[in-house]
């Protein structure tokens, strides 16, 4: 089974601390999420498990961390200050902000021009009902800022922006990577970091924030090899989700329709997951998880000196640099062409324990929460549980073999409650091994292993338990 709905997860998350509404004590700050203890552990586990299986088990990739403030020419070229925006509606009557492309449209109506259809009264506010609704005007989504001391809050000689996204800071260091680095056209530069987005409308829990963070990818292939490229990416991507837990049944491709399409993309197919799956609406399961687009040699272009437009002037008189690239086996030079899989670190977080969540039944008939979290994934990988906490020789033992796992893998100690209530902790934090010591333990140096998703408990020596646990959490 997987999380009946969000809320569920959103509970679970702050009983537990993975994640706390922002500000709280303030009274929150709309959409803005803090990361707890264990929160902090799963988005780390992520970006690692993300990174090794980009960067690591590959021989065509480098990595970057690019500013997160960069100049403001780089928004220019890249088309951000002009076309980064979303359809801003206002209602009349409760003043509610809504994005006209996630209007819903009546039935009837479906494939109109939603300004026409505004004015026509057809579509209402879905906060009170109204048709009194503005029409759509652009709203940019780019956070701004000043940079310096001196400068005024309206100077625009010191205007810049909070990235939106990390794959220009990659697009600005292409040479310097492929030059350093010595590589040759096939080749990737992964990034991990925040990014900003001042979203007109936030919401479902981490899903839409406004500072979120990103795992992008931008893979450099010659033209013509675009389109086979694309494919292998869409492949690879729905891959390591299936292979991090995500079940098949809540994924699925979504081949972006020309009119959705970003103006830089030839073919951008979206990995959705089925984050509402209460919706009676069965197409309304789904949104998008990560995107993964055929950026064409837009963006290289684009930050270049070099090339021209129609009456012979340079399109970006900005640049200093050209970010063409010289094919030395054919000897040709051509603008890369570029695909780009982009996931959202948080977005995945909440997939991830959408899916894992389940529920199961004790003998006693209590209801338990069981998060099967890939041990990749998990935050805690073995807890270490005294039976008796007032035991000294007992405590001692347990406290030893956590200080001896704790080099290799996340192990914690516990002992603020009956076994019972420690494993039932574990089971709801996705903590795939308890070892319990016992009084048993002193004689016969061995503990009990228990396994989270089968509740199978094992007896170990002492001496094999970091081979027994590692073989046992390479295996899932
Ligand atoms: P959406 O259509 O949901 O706004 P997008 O198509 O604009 O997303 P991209 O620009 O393709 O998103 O960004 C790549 C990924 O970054 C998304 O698939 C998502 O996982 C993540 N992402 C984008 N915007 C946000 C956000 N506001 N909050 C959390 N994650 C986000």
């Amino acid at each position: 089974m997987s999380a009946p709905n969000i809320e569920t997860i959103v509970s679970l998350a702050k009983r537990r601390g993975f994640v706390f509404p922002s500000s709280e004590i303030y009274g929150g700050l709309g959409s803005a999420w803090d990361y707890g203890p264990l929160g902090v552990e799963l988005c780390n586990n992520v970006k690692r498990a993300w990174w090794r299986w980009m960067v690591y088990e590959r021989d065509d990739m480098e990595g970057l961390d690019s500013s997160i403030i960069l100049n403001r020419s780089v928004w220019k070229y890249s088309g951000h200050e002009d076309t980064f925006s979303d359809p801003l509606v206002d209602c009349r009557e409760c003043n509610a902000r809504l994005r006209a492309d996630k209007l819903d449209i009546p039935q009837a109506a479906e494939g109109g021009d939603i300004t026409t259809l505004i004015r026509d009264k057809a579509v209402k506010c879905p906060n009170c009902g109204s048709t009194n609704l503005t029409e759509p005007r652009p709203f940019n989504l780019m956070f701004r800022t000043q940079l310096g001391a001196a400068s005024a809050e309206d100077d625009p000689a010191a205007l810049a922006y909070l990235r939106p996204e990390t794959a220009q800071g990659i697009f600005i260091n292409f040479h310097l990577v492929q030059q350093t680095m010595r590589r040759k056209v096939p080749f990737g530069i992964a990034q991990i970091g925040k990014s900003f987005r001042n979203e007109v409308t936030p919401g479902n829990f981490i899903f839409r924030t406004r500072e979120f963070e990103q795992m992008e990818m931008e893979y450099f292939v010659r033209p013509g090899e675009d389109e086979t490229a694309h494919q292998e990416w869409i492949d690879n991507c729905y891959n390591w989700y299936a292979s991090l837990g995500l079940s098949r049944d809540n994924l699925r491709l979504y081949e972006q329709p020309k009119e959705e399409l970003a103006h830089y993309a030839k073919r951008t197919v979206d990995i959705h997951y089925r984050f509402f799956p209460e919706r009676t609406d069965e197409e309304k399961h789904w949104d998008e998880l990560m995107g993964i687009a055929n950026r064409t040699d837009f963006d290289l272009r684009a930050h270049s000196k070099n090339p021209l437009d129609a009456e012979g002037k340079r399109v970006n008189p900005d640049s200093t640099e050209d970010l063409s690239y010289f094919d030395e086996a054919r000897k040709e030079r051509y603008y890369p062409y570029v695909i780009e899989p982009a996931a959202g670190v948080n977005r995945s977080v909440l997939a991830f324990l959408m899916d894992a969540y389940s529920e199961r039944t004790t003998e006693k008939g209590e209801m338990r929460v069981v998060l099967k979290l890939h041990p990749e994934l998990a935050p805690v990988k073995v807890a270490i549980l005294p039976l008796a906490k007032n035991k000294p020789e007992i405590v001692g033992m347990a406290k030893a073999i956590k200080r001896s796992m704790q080099p290799v893998v996340r192990a914690v100690y516990d002992d603020t409650g009956g076994i019972g209530k420690l494993y039932a902790r574990q089971d709801e934090i996705g903590t795939p091994f308890c070892v319990t010591v016992d009084h048993q333990s002193l004689e016969d140096e061995a503990v009990t292993v228990r396994d989270r998703d089968t509740w199978e408990q094992e007896r170990v020596k002492v001496s094999d338990l970091q081979q027994h646990l590692q073989t046992r959490l390479l295996s899932r």
